[in-house]
């Protein structure tokens, strides 16, 4: 393609809210014949909503997430918002109630939070945060996130000193149009595949939803990078699409990488491509513009 072809695709793009970072992003875009999508907040909504909690200590509902919002307050990860925004139903009248103090906050990118607060230890995640910290998960935990699972929830585990005090089911929709964008991409010869760090039984009620056949889950941020590198070892030309600070080695690593642009500044800032309006459809829309700026010259 001429240089004023790029210029005019790039354009085209950027009027349509497909921010391509130069001209080689938007030639690569048209080579991709393979893509790996984030789950959370890429193929799903990520605005995910509290709908069940499991409570296995004596402790009040008001008492148990007071201590999980004031945890989760200092995070910015979805599943965060939504236990925070749950909790404030227990603070009625407040419309930014003030969570106590958190201590020794630390995050576990894909995994989870520790703090202490009031003087308790507080560890909110997956079952892998709860394995690598040496909680045992007793069985009423174990079925309720099966539970969960199985209805293509995430299912957090909350521990109080040590000890599974509760499980937090959390939904998160698909995002209108998921289904339509893999079926159209599998028509234009490229494979869809998912990658997350959430947890099997959820990943699998996702795919399933939107017939994406490859799913790997329990994923830390640097297994999607090893997987992009797996598919490229493969043969393919390979997109990553993603939101999160989970997704930007992956981002880096793949051939192109697509950031949702309601997703994290720092994923935005790994991706050659940033999708504005965080449509699904406009994956295709990028790879239709490449296929088109990059075919006249041949
Ligand atoms: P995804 O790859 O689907 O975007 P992440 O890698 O961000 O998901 O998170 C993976 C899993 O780690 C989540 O499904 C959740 O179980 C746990 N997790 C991550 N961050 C948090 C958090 N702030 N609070 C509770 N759980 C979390
Ligand atoms: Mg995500």
């Amino acid at each position: 393609a001429t240089p004023t072809a790029v210029m005019v695709g790039t354009g085209v793009g950027a009027s349509q809210g497909i921010l391509i970072k130069g001209g080689q992003a938007l030639e690569n875009a048209h080579k991709v014949n393979c893509i790996v999508f984030d789950k959370t907040g890429t193929l799903t909504v990520g605005k995910p909503v509290v709908v069940n909690t499991k409570i296995f200590n004596n402790m009040l509902r008001h008492e148990f997430y007071e201590l999980v919002a004031a945890t989760e307050v200092n995070s910015e990860h979805p599943l965060a918002k939504a236990i925070v925004e749950y909790a404030k139903k227990f603070r009625e009248g407040e419309d930014n109630p003030s969570w106590p103090e958190a201590q020794n906050f630390a995050s576990i990118t894909g995994q989870g939070l520790k703090a202490v607060v009031r003087d308790k230890e507080i560890i909110v995640g997956n079952e892998s945060l709860m394995l690598d910290s040496n909680i045992a998960i007793p069985v009423e935990a174990e079925a309720t996130l099966a539970e969960a699972e199985a209805l293509a929830q995430t299912g957090i585990l909350i521990a109080i000193d040590r000890e599974v005090a509760g499980v937090v089911a959390i939904s998160d929709p698909l995002k209108p149009g998921a289904k339509e964008v893999v079926s159209i991409l599998k028509s234009m010869g490229v494979k869809s595949i998912m990658v997350t760090g959430d947890n099997w039984g959820t990943a699998n009620s996702i795919a399933k939803e939107t017939e994406i056949e490859t799913v790997i889950a329990k994923a830390k941020p640097e297994h999607k990078a090893e997987k992009v590198k797996d598919l490229q070892a493969e043969g393919y030309f390979v997109a990553m699409v993603g939101d999160g600070i989970n997704d930007s080695p992956a981002l880096v690593a793949a051939d192109v990488g697509m950031a949702i642009g309601a997703g994290t500044d720092i994923a935005i800032e790994a991706a050659d491509i940033v999708l504005m309006k965080s449509n699904l459809e406009d994956v295709i829309t990028a790879i239709d513009l490449s296929r088109k700026t990059f075919s006249r010259i041949r």
